[in-house]
């Protein structure tokens, strides 16, 4: 973060246990008071410093003073699909606005698995790579999150799901921006998350998604290596994938399933890969013999993942036909695949969604352009031709 947009008074979760430490002897306070604060903050339903009735009130005056209670000075949200979706839009000390997804599954008897709970956090706001399907990747970038900023959205999900007698199990990092094109403040963060005092989520239980950050792959594996690695390919082929990835212009399809490939011999982790479904323009049998060429030999796990509407596309989700006809081809060729569902549709469900509905429509000639541009763009990389230049956001700020 820059020094401008350093705020007065940090957040608790910036800091990490010896920073803690030693705020507390600065304000002479006793050591101990330490897990209180951490016990407060990660497994209590409290919100403020005024809740955290076991400081009492002398303590919680200075702390208030001292630190802010959370990273967000707004949380928005709106639940979907009968509770079992809750959508957060997160307001950050300087304005920024962010998202976090929190997703609850019931249990499952066949797989013997109890009730889980999965919260999907940001690590930026906003979006440098550009995923011209994408509602964040239209918006533009804004800047990274720190990992505090990144660790409360773990941090709310959990309060939330106290408040409903459930624990959390699982943390993906799918939310807004490229997790390893911030990958100081992810891992930070994660430490964060990990720390049986905080969090307490195991590693196993984290993926961190990328669109193909090749350096930051083979870091996660020797850093985190317990960590799920997961890829957004979308695309096997570098022409579609120069344009639904912009980021495929740096590290080409061929080298991200090597980075991906080098991650699973390290960590002995199976790698999810994720295609979003786009009609006709990435569904077709073509393209699922191309993924198949490219996988061949991995015992990766491929989700098939339908489009969600955003506005500055021309595009729309696969029909449920040809996404099973694409799920049989790879499952034929031995791949294991699973179709998902995408949580929350009637909460905007499209991640950057309800912060782009926040930071204002762009101008509707910038839209039009932008969905011509996307017309004339894919037909010519569905032709094999490779554009040149990525398409830029219209986003309010692009
Ligand atoms: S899909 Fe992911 S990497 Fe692409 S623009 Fe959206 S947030 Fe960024």
């Amino acid at each position: 973060m820059s020094p401008s947009t350093a705020p007065a008074t940090p957040a608790l979760s910036e800091l990490d246990r010896p920073a803690l430490g030693a705020l507390l002897r600065d304000l002479k306070v006793e050591a101990y008071r330490a897990d209180q604060i951490l016990d407060a903050a990660w497994r209590s339903t409290a919100a403020t410093w005024g809740e955290v009735t076991t400081l009492g009130k002398p303590l919680q005056a200075m702390l208030g003073a001292a630190l802010r209670f959370e990273a967000f000075s707004e949380i928005v949200r709106e639940d979907a699909e009968e509770g079992a979706t809750s959508k957060l839009l997160l307001t950050l000390h300087d304005g920024a606005k962010i998202e976090a997804v929190l997703m609850r599954y019931p249990a499952d008897k066949r797989r013997g698995s109890g009730p889980r709970a999965t919260i999907c956090v940001s690590s930026q706001a906003g979006c440098a790579v550009g995923c011209p399907f994408c509602a964040t990747g239209e918006l533009g970038f804004t800047r990274n999150l720190t990992p505090g900023e990144i660790q409360d959205q773990v941090r709310i999900a959990r309060r939330i799901l106290r408040g409903e007698g459930r624990d959390l199990t699982n943390v993906v990092f799918m939310g807004m921006g490229e997790p390893l094109q911030n990958a100081d403040a992810v891992l930070a963060a994660i430490d964060g998350i990990t720390d049986p005092k905080r969090g307490g989520i195991g590693q196993r239980r984290i993926v961190v998604s990328t669109s193909g950050v090749v350096p930051g792959i083979a870091r996660l594996a020797t850093v985190r290596p317990q960590v799920t690695l997961a890829v957004s390919l979308h695309a096997a082929r570098n022409p579609l994938r120069d344009l639904l990835v912009p980021l495929n212009r740096k590290w080409p399809v061929e080298e991200v399933i090597a980075a991906a490939a080098a991650h699973h011999r390290t960590t002995g982790r199976r790698t999810t890969y994720e295609v979003t479904m786009i009609d006709g323009i990435n569904d077709t049998d073509e393209d699922a013999q191309a993924l198949v060429r490219v996988l061949r030999g991995s015992d990766a796990h491929v989700n098939l993942i339908p489009m969600n509407a955003v506005a500055h596309t021309p595009w729309h989700e696969s029909t449920p036909e040809r996404i099973e006809a694409i799920a049989a081809l790879l499952r034929a060729a031995g791949h294991s695949v699973t179709i998902r569902r995408n949580r929350g549709r009637d909460a905007g469900a499209a991640c950057g969604q309800l912060a782009a509905e926040q930071a204002g429509a762009p101008a509707p000639a910038a839209v039009a352009r932008r969905r011509e541009l996307l017309v004339t763009a894919s037909a010519a990389a569905l032709k094999g031709e490779r554009t040149r230049e990525p398409i830029a956001p219209s986003g309010p700020l692009a």
